[in-house]
């Protein structure tokens, strides 16, 4: 067994772990990164790839925003353009109360003094949404919101990081954290790393490497179902979301249609496996050809799931370590995490660097569980409609 000798060791093969190592490579830190599968194998290969703003946490904002302007410069971060579309993401209003929760989710943007979102009547809801049923209500768009390609952006930020000096440690799980003078110990199934830091982006898993450093947070491995449709005539720019029921939906560039939108299966992080649940499938299916009559002719062709980490309020840690110096957090991203790993490499770097984010992460700290949040399924399941105004 070897003994490798680095800065950083960082545990994750996913969107944040390539972006954490892609950006401390850059700053000079010589950083072991260790997957226990492969690179994009869990949440960051098999999801939806929607990039949204729109309808985020305040606090996931100036987040978001940065991150935005990441993902429309890739190629020049990572030499690829992670097949990012910027062609908007609408919430779609249903009913008239509908609209009211977007009005209301306006108001509060405008005092805090963002204005990336923007209401929609129902006739300029139909010029961006030509296919959508008549009946709706009105929106909320996010004009430089859209998408990428998730397999394909994960694998860009790896080898982005691969290039600039990261080296990548895959089939290797890490199964023991101590520290001894000052430095890290991390016991692997291939032998040991030690460094000076320690980073924690262990998706669904980063919760086991929490509660080994002292600090237990209520994560939970949930399992977000999508469907992909054959190819059907190109009807559909923007990404839609459903307001009331849970929705996303989009035509790739090749005329597919991915749905998806918050229905759950059932995941076992431990045994690493999902199983679909078919009833809640069809109730997307069903929402799809409400609100797109042109989908009656689509055909279901595969429906998948992958494994994500929960938190009861939804919004991920981000977070220097409460127990340990020179160890750091960035997991439990709540099923909409993608879209943020861009700048959550830059605020990990900026904290292994200086000990300080350079945007605001209180919100995100482990510290913020302490005592609290008991039984984060049925919290959570109780906030799930709450949650599309603030995320
Ligand atoms: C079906 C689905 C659809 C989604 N749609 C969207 C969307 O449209 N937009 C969006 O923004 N987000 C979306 N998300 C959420 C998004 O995919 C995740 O928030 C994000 O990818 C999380 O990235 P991560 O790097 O934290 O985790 P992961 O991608 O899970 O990576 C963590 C990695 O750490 C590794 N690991 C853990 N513990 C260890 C260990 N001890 N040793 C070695 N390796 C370890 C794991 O093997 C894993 O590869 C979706 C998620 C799913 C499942």
């Amino acid at each position: 067994m070897t003994t490798i000798k680095a800065d950083v060791a960082l545990i994750g093969g996913g969107i944040h772990g390539c972006s954490a190592a892609l950006h401390l490579a850059r700053r000079g830190y010589r950083v072991v990164q260790i997957e226990k599968d492969g690179i994009g194998q869990h949440a960051s290969g098999v999801n939806a790839g929607g990039v949204r703003q729109l309808l985020r946490h305040p606090a996931e904002i100036p987040l978001s925003r940065a991150s935005m302007e990441l993902w429309r410069h890739a190629r020049e971060l990572v030499g690829d353009d992670c097949g990012f579309q910027e062609k908007g993401q609408v919430a779609v209003a249903e009913t008239d109360e509908d609209l009211a929760r977007l009005q209301a989710r306006i108001e509060l943007l405008y005092a805090l003094g963002h204005q990336h979102e923007e209401l929609l009547g129902p006739n300029e809801l139909f010029d961006v949404l030509p296919a959508l049923a008549r009946w709706c209500a009105g929106g909320l768009i996010c004009r430089s919101d859209g998408f990428v390609s998730p397999y394909q952006a994960t694998l860009a930020f790896s080898r982005a990081a691969i290039e600039s000096g990261a080296e990548l440690l895959t089939q290797t799980r890490a199964v023991g954290f101590s520290r001894k003078g000052g430095i890290w110990r991390v016991d692997t199934t291939a032998g040991t790393v030690e460094a000076t830091f320690l980073v924690n982006c262990g998706g669904a898993w980063g919760g086991a490497v929490a509660a080994a450093l002292g600090e237990p947070v209520p994560v939970e491995a949930i399992a977000p179902m999508l469907m992909v449709c054959a190819r059907v005539p190109h009807f559909l720019d923007p990404v839609v979301i459903g307001t009331s029921r849970k929705l996303t939906f989009k035509q790739t560039m090749s005329g597919t249609v991915v749905i998806g939108g918050g229905h759950l299966g059932t995941a076992d992080a431990q045994r690493q496996e999902t199983e679909l649940d078919f009833m809640r499938l069809s109730a997307s299916a069903q929402t799809v050809l409400d609100l797109f009559p042109v989908m009656r002719r689509a055909t279901v062709v595969r429906a998948w799931s992958g494994i994500e980490a929960r938190m009861p309020d939804n919004l991920p840690v981000i977070s220097p370590s409460s127990t340990e110096d020179n160890a750091f957090h960035a997991f439990g991203f709540s099923a909409h995490g993608f879209q943020l790993g861009p700048i959550v490499g830059t605020l990990i770097a900026d904290l292994v660097d200086t000990g300080r984010s350079s945007l605001p992460i209180d919100a995100f700290s482990i510290t913020r569980f302490n005592g609290e949040h008991a039984h984060p399924s049925e919290e959570a399941a109780g906030r799930e409609r709450l949650d599309l105004i603030t995320h």
